[in-house]
């Protein structure tokens, strides 16, 4: 089958290499070379745009039980990646030009035809995937915009994401505001002296680098934490740190209060409303643990804030990654709305998989929701309400069944073996 790539990227580069490994006519259409994007600094394949870190490898850890699905199911860069890897600890990080270079050898030696242009519409021909990245040229986001039924979402900053293990229960309170509703938001209470502190530390804390392209607009759109602390010693208590309405269980009205909002129907994540932010990871962790119930938060995701651009996928695809609309063109990568280099070439490879097995007349490949790749995929197509990206964490995998495991490092690796045997179960009972 001709399979055209649009987008030489995390994610094109790893759907081409599947499928031209299985005899498909593949082409890369990349605009790098004649156009560059705000944020790639080469024209190189598979470049990593900002870390050279493909995160985490052990078995207690959701990137690296993502990593080993996707060696089960015939994943290539991460292969790639381990060839250039250089030392970086519970990490996989590798030299970047080293893996682009092994990158673009292994598309040479598979066949795969490299057209530098810009694509601006899906091909007639064939079958597309689009994997043009958050820096998606223009063209193509408004040909995306015609696809998706102009279904194209923007955002500027994400709040971040704790596991509900690490909270301080002793210190947070379930309530809804004026007691109306369910009493679905964890409410995390500071009073005067914790405010000052943490507003203090979030005027000095140090932010991540914006880009030139990144900077505009940005702040005003969608306001991060530590720009709204600016504007006033009490803006963040008329703003997401409100406390009206939210006395504790003994009748005190505290002076300000966090509010936390489950982010999965496991209720094993909380997402802090209200914080996006562009604060330096390391400092997020350092001055969010000043409010007392996140003094130890672990956090499955941290807020990040860059332009973004991404279909409404639940709208828009099938869990194949195949559009509701046109079952010829497949969207992969972080434009679907997964969040990270290795959540990009994982979406590539599903998506390539499926598109083989399409091609042979097989019903689609959809990875057992316990894994990291099926709990991805479900996100794409059943997340309800304000749709936004996600990256791999053990958050969005059902719980466990059984007795609870203590040790957290234990309770992690239950996770990954019980993802990966419901893999290897399906994956054998479909032949792949
Ligand atoms: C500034 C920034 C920093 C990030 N840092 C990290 C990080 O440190 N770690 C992490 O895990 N994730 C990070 N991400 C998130 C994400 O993992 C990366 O964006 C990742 O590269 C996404 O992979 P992709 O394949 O979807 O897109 P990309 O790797 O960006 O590939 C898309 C490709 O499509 C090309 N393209 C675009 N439009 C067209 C067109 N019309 N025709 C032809 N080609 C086109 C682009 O040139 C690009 O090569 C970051 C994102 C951004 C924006």
């Amino acid at each position: 089958m001709k399979v055209t790539v649009i987008g030489g990227g995390l994610a094109g580069c790893e759907a081409a290499c599947y499928l031209a490994a299985r005899g498909h006519e593949v082409v890369i259409k990349e605009m790098r070379g004649v156009k560059n994007t705000p944020c790639h600094k080469t024209s190189a394949l598979a470049e990593l745009v900002c870390s050279n870190s493909l995160k985490a490898v052990g078995e207690d850890t959701a990137s690296g039980m993502l990593k080993a699905e996707m060696n089960r199911l015939g994943g290539t860069l991460l292969q790639l990646a381990q060839a250039c890897a250089v030392p970086a600890g519970g990490a996989l990080a590798v030299d970047r030009q080293k893996f682009s270079s092994l990158v673009e050898e292994k598309l040479a030696e598979l066949g795969v035809t490299v057209v530098r242009e810009e694509a601006v519409e899906e091909e007639k021909e064939g079958v597309t995937i689009i994997a043009c990245g958050p820096m998606v040229s223009d063209a193509m986001a408004r040909r995306l915009a015609q696809k998706c039924g102009a279904q194209l979402h923007f955002y500027d900053a994400v709040a971040p994401i704790v596991s509900a293990e690490s909270i301080d229960m002793s210190k947070a309170y379930f309530a809804a505001r004026y007691g109306k509703g369910e009493a679905d938001y964890l409410n995390c209470p500071l009073d005067k002296e914790e405010y000052l502190a943490l507003r203090e530390a979030l005027l000095t804390a140090e932010k991540a680098m914006l880009h030139d392209f990144e900077k505009g607009d940005v702040f005003e759109g969608c306001m991060p934490i530590e720009a709204l602390a600016a504007r006033g010693e009490d803006a963040m208590r008329f703003g997401p740190l409100r406390p009206v309405g939210l006395e504790t269980p003994d009748g005190k009205r505290p002076y300000a209060v966090l509010q936390l909002r489950r982010e999965n129907l496991a209720g094993n994540a909380y997402n802090l409303v209200g914080f996006q932010t562009n604060l330096k990871f390391g400092e997020q962790k350092r001055v969010f643990s000043l409010i007392p119930a996140l003094a130890n938060a672990e956090y499955l995701r941290y807020g990040i804030m860059h332009r973004n651009t991404f279909v409404n996928a639940p709208a828009a695809m099938k869990e194949d990654f195949s559009l509701k609309e046109d079952g010829n063109v497949y969207i992969a990568g972080q434009l679907c709305g997964v969040e990270g280099y290795v959540e990009s070439m994982a979406s590539g490879l599903m998506a390539a998989i499926n598109i083989d097995r399409k091609s042979k007349g097989l019903p689609p490949f959809i990875p057992p929701v316990t894994t990291i790749c099926g709990a991805l995929c479900a996100h794409l197509t059943a997340a309800t309400g304000n749709y936004q990206p996600m990256n791999a964490n053990f958050g969005i995998l059902p719980p466990l069944v059984g007795g609870k495991i203590k040790d957290k490092k234990e309770r992690k690796r239950a996770y990954t073996r019980r993802g990966l045997a419901d893999l290897e179960a399906a994956a054998a009972a479909q032949k792949l």
